[in-house]
């Protein structure tokens, strides 16, 4: 019988230095990591495994990992687990639980008091509606109006707290007596998922799509963790996900025209594939394709023909 061949366990002494360590996150938030399984090289091993190939130089695995994240091979970045704490607003809280592929453990305010903490803004962080983008955030208010924003802000709270707590010491059921706190309490939990999903997660909540607040968690998981966990796949991640661009066929084609100088190709084909309608004014209307496609040229320094 083959003797065992004892391992050790994988550790990352930079993820190990942090371990516990809170971040804050906004007002009163804060995420911490409380335990891990794996690094880059758990990576490679299960690769590897797949590929019945035995261990190799540093530079080797860093190309292994910058392949299989170009490629989407994405089991082997299962391997890796992370678990971590954090102290949330429960309506940060509610897109955050979207992701359904981590396992989760949330304070209970039905067994407990709720945590007698909400968010709340300084004056010069209420942000107006966005009048381009109807799920995102425009101009910051002028301080004036901020700061009374923040005044009603306070009292709501106070109010919204002391309610809670008369209904607690009059008896009412925790359970009960929490229907009426805001969605600004803070809440925490432990969020325990795989590496795979971490970077979806990542990729999603990152952006600049997403709002301000779940995108400042998002921040320091990333470049505040992550990166010093997986240094390899961190960086493979922002060179083929954060900051890669995603081209459709049209935008392929598009992109080919606008390269070779075709700028009046280009806006027949947009026309021609309903990227680009005539208003009943006789005016261009462009379409939402057609505008993220203006973004990718932007970010890539080529003028767009509808510029
Ligand atoms: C900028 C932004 C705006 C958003 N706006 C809205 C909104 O207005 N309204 C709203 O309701 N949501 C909104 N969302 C949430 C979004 O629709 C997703 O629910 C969320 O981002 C989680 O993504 P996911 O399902 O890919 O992630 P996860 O749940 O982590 O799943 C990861 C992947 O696993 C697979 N998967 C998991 N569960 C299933 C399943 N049951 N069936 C099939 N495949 C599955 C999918 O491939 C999925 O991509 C928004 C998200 C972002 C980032």
């Amino acid at each position: 019988m083959e003797e065992d061949t004892l391992i050790k366990r994988t550790s990352v002494p930079e993820l190990d230095a942090i371990l516990g360590k809170k971040f804050k996150v906004l007002d009163d938030g804060f995420i911490r990591v409380i335990d891990y399984m794996g690094n880059d090289s758990s990576i490679v091993q299960a690769a590897r495994v797949s590929y019945g190939d035995g261990t190799k130089q540093v530079s080797q695995d860093r190309a292994l990992i910058r392949y299989l994240l170009r490629h989407k091979h994405t089991t082997p970045f299962e391997m890796c687990d992370i678990k971590f704490h954090v102290r949330v607003p429960m309506d940060i809280w509610r897109q955050w639980v979207r992701h359904r592929t981590a396992s989760i453990n949330e304070y209970s305010t039905r067994y407990s008091i709720a945590i007698d903490s909400a968010r709340s803004m300084a004056a010069d962080e209420w942000r107006m509606q966005s009048t381009t983008n109807r799920q995102g955030s425009g101009d910051f208010f002028p301080l004036e109006q901020g700061e009374a924003l923040t005044q009603q802000e306070k009292e709501f709270h106070n109010q919204a707290r002391q309610l809670y707590l008369s209904r607690i010491e009059a008896g009412v059921a925790r359970e009960q007596a929490r229907k009426d706190l805001p969605l600004s309490t803070y809440t925490e939990a432990y969020w325990k998922c795989n590496l795979h999903n971490l970077l979806h997660f990542l990729n999603l909540r990152m952006e600049g799509a997403a709002q301000y607040e779940i995108r400042a968690y998002a921040d320091v998981i990333g470049n505040e963790i992550v990166s010093k966990w997986v240094p390899f796949t961190w960086d493979a991640f922002i060179d083929y996900r954060m900051e890669a661009a995603y081209l459709s066929r049209h935008e392929k084609l598009l992109l080919g025209m606008v390269a070779r100088g075709e700028a009046e190709a280009a806006k027949a084909y947009a026309k021609e594939n309903g990227m680009v309608t005539i208003a009943e004014d006789g005016t261009e209307k462009l379409g939402r394709e057609i505008k993220e496609f203006m973004t990718k040229l932007s970010s890539m320094g080529l003028t767009s023909p509808w510029a």
